[in-house]
């Protein structure tokens, strides 16, 4: 059992972020195989504690074993994991070739500096995952941090604070806890990093706070992400797929199929396949079932039935059962619903509810989804290329699964962002390193060759002039050579060829 969750002092948190700053200051995090003592124990924090981590997950919203190992642990392990098998790599000094003549004998690298001290504001939906893998990718990148872990998530936020000083060097690691106030203390501090990880509206908090400080910001927000499927597709395996990326933990996913577009010839193919699917997962009484997630709290249920009952449009054809108490909202699937009901196609549902739309032709779904902000995944299920290709050609969005749900977020060698409202900037494995690290430019000179560099200097004369253009200014000559450099050597093969033949002839 984990202890209760308890808000950190206001008054304290100007002392932890001033703390932190001292110790990025004396440089302690610089050293590499510091930070892979950190990420060592990060490592070991999610490990030896495993079995907590499922009990606190579960206490928190009903989470299934098998969705807290691969939504929360693994992710969080891997992490780690990836990290300290590349950061000598990642972190060592880029070499650049000079563009400019005059720059050709200089030494130019890039320098993967950390950013200084960063701000880490976690989501609950995710506690682990949301939390600690930006957090790798900090103590990665050299950085110091403060992490706000989600409230609302309170027995993983309560183990993950009980864990923290047994495991990480918490002079340069530190939690806060808190709701509004604590994080809005928190914001009110200049840091060099802020990553925030919820919805669009705070997201517009955090980053008119970190405008008063130039501090640059990665927003990891939500939106409507829908699944467009095309008439080709083998509806069975559509339809798992989509279930899969509509109940995981409940649909509390920022990536869960938000609603699904269907031909209209082949919508009763789609609900029947639907239904199959959801009762061989979760039974008749999927409130009965132990792998299907609850709702993480009453003012969510609310939401989400709120959402369901007072819909402009759409018939329940299965679920829509709410157990306000239990936080149990059924597996709910809603067809004939109107594209512009604003009730349930206005905001983001983040629960276990599937809006059913038709279409007749491929344009007409791309032009509801245009209607949208772009959304933080397009899923498209389609056997035909040309027709996958038309929609990522008309579409625009954080990311793109094809004939599948949520596996490209887990797929870490892919970067994971939204674009617009769904988000700015993006992370993981590599991707995270960058959004934590300054890419510092270096050139470095020798004290020779001033006979060379004096073409820059006063007295200007057309002289020096004429030669700053040639060391300064492709000529566009060499641009024109490199386009052509095939048809080039294919013209020349043909002469000497043609040479050979005349001189034997
Ligand atoms: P939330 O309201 O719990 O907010 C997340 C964090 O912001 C918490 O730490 C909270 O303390 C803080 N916060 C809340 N209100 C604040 C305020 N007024 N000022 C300052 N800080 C405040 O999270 P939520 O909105 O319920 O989360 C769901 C949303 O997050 C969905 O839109 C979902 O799509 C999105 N999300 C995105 C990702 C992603 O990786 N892109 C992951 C998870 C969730």
């Amino acid at each position: 059992m984990t202890a209760e969750l308890s808000y950190t002092p206001l008054d304290t948190i100007e002392d932890h972020v001033y703390y932190v700053r001292q110790m990025y200051n004396s440089g302690i995090t610089r050293d590499l195989a510091w930070r892979k003592q950190q990420l060592k124990q990060l490592y070991s924090l999610v490990k030896d504690n495993e079995a907590r981590f499922y009990e606190a997950l579960k206490r928190d919203m009903n989470k299934p074993q098998s969705e807290a190992f691969s939504g929360d642990v693994q992710p969080v392990m891997e992490e780690c994991l990836y990290f300290l098998d590349n950061l000598d790599s990642l972190a060592k000094d880029e070499k650049v070739k000079a563009r400019l003549a005059m720059h050709a004998m200089e030494k130019l690298v890039i320098r993967k500096d950390p950013l200084g001290v960063v701000l880490i504001i976690g989501c609950w939906n995710y506690p682990v995952q949301l939390s600690l893998v930006p957090l790798a990718g900090a103590i990665a990148a050299g950085n110091t941090v403060i992490l706000k872990l989600s409230e609302i998530s309170t027995h993983t936020a309560a183990l993950i604070t009980e864990l923290f000083p047994k495991y990480m060097d918490t002079r340069c690691y530190r939690i806060v806890n808190g709701a509004v106030e604590e994080t809005t203390a928190l914001l009110s501090h200049h840091f060099n990093h802020i990553f925030y990880t919820g919805n669009s509206t705070v997201g517009k908090i955090v980053m008119a706070a970190a405008s008063k400080n130039l501090t640059p910001v990665t927003l990891e927000l939500g939106g409507k992400s829908p699944a467009l499927i095309t008439p080709d597709a083998n509806m069975q395996t559509v339809a798992n797929r989509i279930a899969f990326g509509k109940f995981y933990n409940c649909g509390q996913i920022c990536i869960a199929v938000d609603y699904v577009l269907v031909p209209k010839t082949h919508v009763d193919q789609f609900v029947a396949a639907f239904k199959k699917t959801v009762t061989e997962w979760f039974g008749q009484h999927p409130k009965q079932s132990k792998d299907y997630a609850r709702i993480v709290s009453l003012r969510h249920v609310d939401r989400i039935a709120g959402m369901l009952n007072n819909r402009k449009s759409g018939t329940v054809v299965m679920g829509g059962d709410i157990d306000r108490e239990a936080r149990y909202i059924a597996p709910t699937l809603v067809t004939d619903v109107e594209f512009n009901d604003e009730v349930l196609m206005g905001d983001e549902i983040f629960g276990p509810i599937l809006p059913v739309i038709t279409y007749d032709s491929l344009d007409d779904a791309i032009q509801m989804i245009n209607k949208n902000a772009p959304p933080l995944v397009l899923y498209v299920f389609s056997q035909k290329k040309k027709l996958t290709e038309k929609v990522l050609k008309y579409t625009q969005s954080g990311g793109v699964c094809v004939n599948d749900c949520l596996m490209h977020q887990a797929e870490y060698s892919l970067p994971f962002g939204g674009v617009g409202n769904s988000g700015l900037g993006n992370y993981h494995g590599p991707r995270s390193f960058r959004a934590f690290t300054h890419e510092r430019s270096i050139m470095t000179k020798k004290q020779n060759l001033e006979f060379l560099m004096n073409v820059r200097y006063p007295p200007y004369t057309s002289t020096r002039l004429s030669l700053l253009r040639t060391l300064m200014l492709t000529h566009p000559a060499v641009v024109w050579l490199k386009s052509h450099r095939s048809p080039l050597k294919a013209a020349a093969i043909l002469i000497i060829l043609l040479a050979i033949y005349l001189k034997r002839k």
